[in-house]
């Protein structure tokens, strides 16, 4: 699933191609794709809207449009996000597309249909219950310290909780935590200052790699121009089960933990 990299990397793509631009209508065909407002409602309300911003909040791309509407969609298991030439052929798993009025298409491809569309007066009914953004300059460690205080949560879940901190999911979790030296399944109770620092720094050096990589190609993400990007190629531990650690030379394991792949090294990050 695409991850805060991913999706930033998606964002910076897609935002020369889109600001300025108009909505001139919707197509879709899969109804459930659009979860607020109903598709009808959709379609009268965007139509006609000029794409004024483009950013990303957690895992969701947020498109400001005129009028104080607001294009809100998460790409989930398998979404992708492509502006192509409207006489483009758009295969069977391109479920909607907003047409643009320079010739061109947003298109949104989604094989596993998980993928979400919002359009809302007010992101917060969609966002607000999203944690802090890792990367943004108000997330100190004592920030940080502050969410972990009273909890005892095992730490690889806490990190996929979008409101504990929004953006980080399963490969830039392990990634965090192998770089802070903190076993998965550690209890939040038991963090040392020293150990949440590392956490913190862990998390920052992982998410800005991600970001300076266009994000990992591990399954299915590809960038909206199709080329894959370059995070898999420098992971540490996700996806490396049985390779020797960069650290240590032990080689990585892998367990399952909250029903997900987790990936680790069993000496750099002892329980
Ligand atoms: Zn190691």
């Amino acid at each position: 699933m695409p991850e805060l990299p991913e999706v930033e990397t998606s964002v910076r793509a897609l935002r020369p191609l889109l600001l300025g631009r108009t909505i001139t209508s919707v197509r879709n065909s899969w109804p459930r794709h659009v979860i607020t407002p109903s598709l009808a409602e959709l379609e009268e309300r965007i139509s006609g809207r000029h794409i004024e911003a483009a950013g990303r909040r957690g895992k969701f791309l947020v498109f400001s449009l005129s009028d104080d509407e607001n294009l809100i969609i998460h790409l989930r298991m398998s979404g992708h996000l492509s502006v192509v030439d409207a006489g483009e052929p758009a295969d069977a798993h391109t479920h909607t597309i907003f047409t643009l009025d320079n010739g061109r298409e947003l298109r949104f491809r989604d094989p596993r249909k998980f993928g979400c569309v919002y359009l809302v007066h007010d992101p917060e009914e969609v966002l607000g219950k999203l944690g802090p953004e890792p990367l943004e300059p108000g997330f100190t460690v004592e920030a940080l310290q502050e969410r972990l205080r009273g909890r005892r949560r095992v730490l690889k879940p806490l990190l996929l909780d979008q409101s504990f901190l929004a953006g980080v999911g399963n490969i830039y979790a392990d990634e965090a935590l192998f770089y802070a030296r903190l076993h998965p399944r550690r209890t939040t109770d038991t963090l040392t200052a020293e150990e949440i620092f590392a956490l913190h720094s862990g998390l920052q050096k992982v998410l800005q790699a991600g970001i300076a990589n266009e994000g990992a190609s591990i399954t299915t993400y590809v960038k909206p121009d199709g080329e894959k990007g370059n995070m898999q190629n420098v992971t540490a531990v996700y996806d490396r089960k049985g390779q020797p650690c960069p650290r240590c030379g032990t080689p990585i394991e892998r367990i399952v933990l909250g029903g997900r792949s987790t990936y680790f090294c069993p000496s750099c990050q002892l329980l």
